[in-house]
């Protein structure tokens, strides 16, 4: 294995976009680092801030009610989407949850009939059925790569697809990303969207062991990610998969 790594995070709107414990995600990718001395190098980026696409490994958003994807969306198309864009066209990884995987696309319409456009990474369009429509809640599990990936959702929003977008992965129980498809997520080179709060990451040791070897393959060319003890993850995945959608 070479010598020292470091892991590059940048999170995004990290207090306008962090329903459900979101930021849990970058304390997992932190520790999953740590625990392998790997330096875990963060940076914040909010309303205003220029993002340099040079200067991250890995991109993470998560999730808001429509009044914050409101206030971000502006921001987002005015001072990061190219550079996003930018760096997803070269690989740098990214995971944007729900409200960040909505913006990520080409648009939201929200409740209200609004239309925010997105950033246009993702093949994808979004659109909120109204408030008197069902939102779609509760647990949630997915079949990826012959495993599985648990969590909840919590959006009244439904993402469709566009003919460039593949799918992250099918819904095994819960809803994914509009309730009807049986899809859940968007992967699109190293860049993933995808509705599962959970947070997702601790949960998902596998997912997010994967999301770490594409960034440090990217940047060192080598993912050697030694095992951990995920004792703890694995008990509560398996608490998860237990649980009723
Ligand atoms: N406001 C969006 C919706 O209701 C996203 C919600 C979220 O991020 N949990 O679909």
């Amino acid at each position: 294995m070479s010598g020292s790594r470091t892991l590059r995070v940048t999170h995004l709107y990290p207090r306008l976009m962090n329903i459900y414990g979101d930021r849990g995600n970058i304390m997992t990718l932190r520790h999953r680092c740590e625990a392998r001395g790997i330096t875990f190098e963060l940076t914040e980026l909010s309303i205003g801030d220029a993002f340099d696409p040079q200067s991250a490994d890995l991109i993470f958003a998560g999730g808001a009610q429509d009044r914050e994807q409101r206030n971000v969306a502006q921001d987002l198309l005015a001072t990061k989407a190219d550079a996003i864009r930018e760096a997803v066209e070269a690989d740098v990884v990214l995971l944007a949850v729900c409200g960040a995987y909505q913006l990520f696309g080409r648009f939201y319409r929200e409740s209200t009939g609004v239309e925010l456009a997105g950033a246009g990474i993702f093949d994808l369009h979004t659109e909120h059925p109204g408030e008197k429509t069902k939102r779609l809640i509760g647990n949630i599990v997915v079949n990826w790569e012959g495993q599985t990936i648990v969590g909840f959702e919590n959006h009244g929003g439904r993402t469709h697809l566009g003919p460039a977008a593949r799918s992250l992965a099918s819904v095994r129980s819960g809803n994914g990303n509009n309730g009807t498809d049986g899809l859940e997520g968007v992967v699109y080179r190293n860049a993933y969207g995808t509705y599962i709060h959970g947070s997702l990451l601790p949960k998902n040791p596998a997912f997010a062991d994967h999301l770490l070897g594409l960034a440090l393959t990217r940047r060192n060319g080598d993912a050697e990610l030694a095992p951990i003890d995920d004792r703890a993850e694995t008990r509560a995945h398996a608490a998860a998969l237990s649980l009723k959608p």
